[in-house]
């Protein structure tokens, strides 16, 4: 489907609730740009940059990183989008963030995946990650063709080092403090779109007509004002 105009969404779920995968097929469906805030930290981790470091002791003990901080890096790189169409993915996390992405653009959708705890739980710990491109893997359900391999590129695939099960815990934890909140700040805005289940496979045809159908009123109401 080609966009008539800018289409800015939010996807949001706890972690491994399968918001990676389903970003992917997203930008790849509709042609979003897909901004992750775990990618973009993990590629600063990567790079070893001074701040890199010091995100990473955060990060792996599960903890959530400075508003502010967060808030400078994402909004910085949203802004290097110019007028393209993105899908948000890890941010906002908390209301303080909500309230800085509100300021500088209108949202037009949050997808929210509710999966349950005990689902991610066993999930986490089958989870494989190709570090430079992001790409996710999960050896259950969605495994690489050639296993500990990326389908891309043939590089190893590693586990993340916050996806431990104590790490896991604080995550969630974290989650349900900071980031549920956020759920209840675009509910009451009326953008809010969830999408329940415990397999993504069976959550994403939902995602998909449901973005298709939003999609095809927006243009439409593009082209009744052309
Ligand atoms: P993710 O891959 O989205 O689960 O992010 C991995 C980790 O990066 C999180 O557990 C946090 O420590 C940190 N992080 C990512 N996005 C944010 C955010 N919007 N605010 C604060 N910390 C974040």
């Amino acid at each position: 489907m080609v966009l008539q105009r800018v289409f800015r969404a939010v996807i949001m779920g706890p972690p491994g609730s399968g918001k990676g995968t389903i970003s992917e097929r997203i930008t790849k469906s509709f042609g979003l740009k897909h901004v992750s805030s775990g990618d973009i930290l993990r590629n600063n981790m990567n790079a070893k940059t001074e701040l890199g470091l010091l995100m990473k002791a955060c990060i792996d003990q599960g903890q959530l990183l400075p508003d502010n901080m967060m808030a400078r890096l994402i909004l910085h790189d949203l802004r290097a989008l110019g007028n393209e169409s993105w899908l948000l993915d890890g941010f906002p996390r908390t209301i303080l963030q909500a309230e800085a992405l509100d300021d500088a653009y209108s949202v037009d959708t949050v997808i929210n995946l509710n999966v349950p705890f005990e689902t991610i739980k066993k999930r986490l710990s089958s989870r494989w990650t190709h570090t430079p491109s992001g790409r996710v893997y999960n050896i259950d359900f969605n495994p690489p063709k050639v296993p500990g391999l990326d389908d891309v590129t043939g590089e190893p695939l590693v586990q993340r080092d916050d996806d431990t099960p104590h790490t896991v815990s604080r995550r969630l934890k974290a989650y349900e403090n900071q980031t549920e909140p956020v759920l209840e700040y675009y509910r009451s805005k009326g953008v809010l779109q969830t999408f329940s289940g415990t397999e993504t496979n069976k959550i994403w045809p939902h995602v998909e007509a449901f973005l298709q159908r939003k999609l095809t009123i927006l243009s439409k109401k593009v082209a009744g004002h052309g």
